[in-house]
């Protein structure tokens, strides 16, 4: 056989069909069988090279030897009661850059949240975060590095090979787990392509939503996309001064720009946005609050949910129950479409960041014993 040049990046996951397509081409082997390891690799989820057994050997043996599938390590499971299994997840080095330039390993968190005829997995896209949001956890971390598409991918499929034998037939994927998206976006994207094209991971693009805390220019480019996932923003605060205090990005995306932003969004036919609203006991869940937002959403296809405070070491409170309903109440007599949406697997430390935390400094938070792995 003629020596050829090494693989550049010798990682499958995370890699787009016509770039395996170029590297099949690269190993002196048809383009097709680019587009069989595509198949293979996400439509099949066979995550190693051996159980591709559409390839012919030489080629499965061409790969093993130059080539891998590098997959998030599970370092950590807890496992709620409530079936929700949160993942402490390693990432090797040969990351994108992050701080400073560093090309890291980096821990990330993703979850499994078990219902009745679906999934729901909560990916990471960022390892910390910069983007300094008062309430979370992942934002104390900081910005540790910028996620590849295929570190992306590969907790969607960690996740679901660890809960292989109780699978229902419909995932759903939320990219609402550490990190801000829009600031990652051509890796995000990447991965979106790859997981809601019909011969990859075949997720529908109903069953997918991207989180922003508003980063406007990455929602204009979102709005361009001919595939893309639905988008929920996260509102959090009913005016300006109050989302200044516990977003400091408001003060570059303010709430009207954001809003403009939002309205000249392109909804599918069957689309509509998302609010978030995280309620904050005595800060922003206020009947007035509940009322600003129902004006600021008025003229938008959109739905809003609310999200009680998952408690983490930051000067907040939860909401009392009688507020959320209350605030509730009066977004849906104002004919907004709005769900309260409690954090799943609280006792296992729900706040997104609690247990990238609890990995950096151990002693930080309570422990809770790990049921899993
Ligand atoms: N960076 C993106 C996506 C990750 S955060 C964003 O900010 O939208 C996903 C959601 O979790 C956001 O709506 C955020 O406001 C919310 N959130 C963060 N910390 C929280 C906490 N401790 N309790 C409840 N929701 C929280
Ligand atoms: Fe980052 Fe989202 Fe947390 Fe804000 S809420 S710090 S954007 S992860």
């Amino acid at each position: 056989m003629t020596a050829r040049a090494p693989i550049q990046d010798p990682n499958l996951l995370g890699k787009s069909a016509e770039e395996l397509r170029t590297l099949a081409q690269a190993l002196g082997e048809p383009a097709y069988r680019g587009s069989q390891i595509y198949h293979a690799l996400y439509a099949e989820r066979r995550v190693e090279v051996a159980q591709m057994t559409s390839l012919p050997a030489a080629l499965r043996e061409r790969l093993l030897a130059e080539s891998a599938i590098a997959l998030p390590r599970i370092r950590k499971t807890y496992r709620s009661a409530d079936g929700t299994a949160r993942y402490v997840l390693a990432l090797d080095r040969g990351g994108a850059e992050g701080r400073e330039g560093s090309r890291g390993s980096a821990t990330i968190e993703t979850v499994f949240m078990p219902e009745e005829r679906r999934q729901t997995i909560c990916v990471s896209t960022q390892a910390g975060c910069a983007v300094d949001c008062h309430f979370c956890l992942t934002a104390t971390l900081g910005l540790i590095r910028n996620l590849t598409a295929g570190e992306i991918l590969g907790q969607i499929i960690v996740a679901l090979e660890n809960n292989r034998d109780t699978l229902k037939p419909q995932t759903n994927v939320v990219l609402m787990g550490q990190g801000e998206p829009l600031l990652n976006y051509d890796a995000v994207m990447t991965a979106m392509r790859i997981l809601l094209d019909p011969n990859g991971m075949g997720v529908s693009p109903r069953h997918v939503t991207l989180s922003t805390s508003g980063i406007i220019p990455g929602i204009e480019r979102l709005a361009k996309e001919k595939v893309r996932p639905k988008l929920a923003v996260s509102l959090n605060a009913s005016s300006d001064a109050q989302r200044d205090e516990i977003m400091p990005i408001n003060r570059k995306y303010p709430i009207a720009k954001l809003l403009e932003a939002c309205r000249e969004y392109p909804l599918r036919p069957w689309e509509k946005l998302t609010f978030e609203y995280v309620l904050l006991g005595g800060f922003n869940d206020a009947p007035e609050d509940a009322r600003r937002v129902a004006r600021l959403v008025s003229n938008l296809r959109a739905k809003v949910n609310l999200i009680p405070w998952n408690p983490g070491d930051l000067p907040y409170q939860k909401p009392d129950a009688a507020r959320i309903e209350a605030f509730r109440r009066i977004l849906s007599e104002k004919g907004v479409p709005v769900f309260v949406r409690y954090s799943r697997g609280q006792d296992v430390l729900g706040a997104c960041g609690q247990l990238a935390l609890l990995e950096s400094a151990p002693g930080s938070l309570t422990q809770i014993s790990p049921a899993g792995a």
